[in-house]
């Protein structure tokens, strides 16, 4: 995380089409590049090391091996560090030291995150949201919310600064909308719509890295479905083609493909 973030410093802000080769789990540059042994796919060495906690905290037992997220091989250890003469192997079923269970609820929203973006916008009708200026009515769920997805993407438990910080800086951008009374060039909504991606993003930036646009649009979305956490999950999961029983349904209105395999669907949904 540190040195992700050294990183992202020194190269400002970053998007995948920036940066030439990234690591499909951040999509920032690689950071102590690290490959998969059979398959030989390259992360940063933390991310893959926190995938391989993501995907062991599924399995009731402990497993030898890790399925490569992009290409789904059976993998046995991370190299890292190569320099042409030497390398450290790490072999999966070693304890990484790990400090946070990810529960069903976590991998489900990762698996959003790594689903091709925009799948419930004919749904939820985000710029409504800001032309009805639903965002006068008070969210009760919205903390939980932000916890949860962040717990998924930072992969840690303790996020509960980072949801204070965000969720204050959501509160104040809707009291500031409140107390401005200026003629806007545009219209009010794109104005304020533009404004606060701009406050969250500044906000998140610093803990989420290249995941942070996709952040920003769930957060839309989930506000703007007015739903709560569990009637909003009802309507991704419906979306994402998955079934109550974990098989995946015969007729999804789009099959969602996601682009990283944390768990095959269909096997691991009815734990
Ligand atoms: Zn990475
Ligand atoms: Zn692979």
């Amino acid at each position: 995380m540190n040195n992700r973030e050294e990183q992202a410093d020194q190269t400002g802000s970053y998007t995948s089409n920036q940066v030439p080769n990234p690591c499909p789990i951040c999509l920032a540059p690689l950071v102590k590049e690290s490959y998969l042994d059979a398959c030989f796919h390259k992360f940063c060495y933390n991310c893959i090391v926190q995938w391989s906690r993501v995907v062991a905290s599924k399995s009731s037992g402990q497993s030898a091996s890790i399925k490569c997220p992009l290409c789904k091989t059976d993998n046995f250890s991370i190299i890292a560090g190569f320099d042409g003469t030497c390398f450290q192997r790490h072999y999966v079923d070693q304890d990484f030291g790990n400090r946070f269970t990810f529960s069903k609820a976590h991998k489900y929203r990762l698996q959003c995150y790594y689903s091709e973006p925009g799948i419930l916008n004919d749904i939820f009708d985000v710029s409504r949201f800001w032309k009805s200026r639903k965002y006068r009515q008070s969210n009760m769920w919205l903390q939980s919310w932000l916890k949860r997805e962040l717990q998924a993407l930072m992969q840690e438990e303790d996020v509960d600064i980072v949801v204070h910080h965000i969720h204050g800086v959501i509160e104040s951008f809707w009291t500031r909308i409140e107390h401005t009374r200026v003629v806007l060039k545009k219209p009010a909504e794109a104005y304020w719509q533009d404004n606060f991606r701009i406050a969250i993003t500044e906000a998140a930036k610093p803990f989420l890295l290249a995941r942070t646009d996709r952040f920003v649009n769930e957060l839309e979305l989930f506000l703007a479905s007015g739903l709560n956490i569990e009637a909003y999950d009802a309507v991704y999961i419906q979306r994402l083609g998955w079934n109550t029983s974990g098989s995946i349904t015969t007729n999804p209105v789009h099959q969602i493909v996601p682009f990283l395999h944390i768990f095959d669907v269909g096997s691991d949904q009815d734990e």
